[in-house]
């Protein structure tokens, strides 16, 4: 479990979670409640809303806390004096890179995030948003809540529509109460708009990275793609784990693999 102490990360952290319970109380309270009391259709969207809102944040918080694969430090002070005789440590080590602020020997695709003040395993980036970097073991996560802030964007908006497609006849008695659900409404509309399309142009970003084995940081680099051709479904399984591709959405599911957390020896190296 990893929790970065970054005042920036912190705050949009605490933005996303009070924009999150802003949609639902809107929805619930002034939309549903409000414009269609007696239907049949309130109870499912309260529950149907609920749930994106339930796998969001249980979709964030895993993004949050979890580890994204920190490149555990040795355990034995290594000797850099060795720096420039790269050749002695043998074709299999050849793509592993030295990071002299860790002090230690990193695997290939691990990069050092400044915020995090660790190496992290193909780091793609440090996102503020969840206070931590999406790395190897934690960007299925960050997937998963992209897609439920754009599931709960998507819903809003359809339910405002309604909303004002079809007015309630009794819920328009109280001119001072349609005017603050009219406000709050206008302001879940901008807010599902911006985030919904914020989220759209990150998910975007994101399955370009992975479907084309390219991290943000490397295609920063100008690497090019890390490695030969493999098949897509090879590479989103990378990512979301070898369960089935159904569960990929769910996060309460694990990786489902086996990690490399032994910490590195000086003999390792
Ligand atoms: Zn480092
Ligand atoms: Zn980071």
């Amino acid at each position: 479990m990893a929790f970065v102490k970054d005042p920036c990360g912190i705050v949009c952290v605490l933005i996303t979670y009070m924009t999150v319970l802003h949609a639902d109380y809107v929805v619930t309270h002034w939309i549903i409640l409000q414009t269609m009391p007696n239907s049949l259709w309130a109870p499912f969207h309260v529950v149907a809303f609920n749930t994106i809102v339930f796998l969001l944040a249980m979709a964030h918080l895993k993004a949050v806390l979890l580890d994204p694969g920190t490149v555990p430090l040795p355990q034995i002070r290594i000797d850099f004096s060795d720096l420039h005789s790269e050749k002695n440590y043998g074709h299999e080590r050849e793509e592993w890179t030295m990071c002299t602020r860790c002090e230690t020997y990193r695997p290939p695709r691990a990069h050092h995030c400044r915020i995090c003040k660790r190496c992290i395993r193909r780091m793609d980036h440090h996102c503020p948003w969840i206070n931590n970097c999406v790395g190897e073991r934690n960007q299925k996560y960050f997937l998963q809540f992209l897609m439920y802030v754009c599931a709960l964007a998507v819903y809003s908006i359809v339910l405002i529509v309604i909303s004002w497609m079809y007015p309630c006849e009794d819920c328009h008695a109280d001119v001072s109460q349609a005017q603050t659900r009219m406000m709050h409404s206008v302001l879940l509309l901008l807010e599902s708009v911006l985030f919904g399309l914020f989220v759209v142009a990150i998910m975007v970003d994101q399955m370009h990275a992975i479907l084309y084995d390219e991290t943000a940081v490397e295609a920063v680099q100008q690497k090019g793609p890390y490695r030969i051709h493999r098949p897509k479904m090879a590479l989103l399984a990378e990512v979301c784990g070898r369960g089935h591709p159904m569960l990929w959405m769910l996060p309460c599911t694990s990786l489902n693999r086996k990690h490399h957390d032994v910490p590195l020896l000086s003999h390792d190296v």
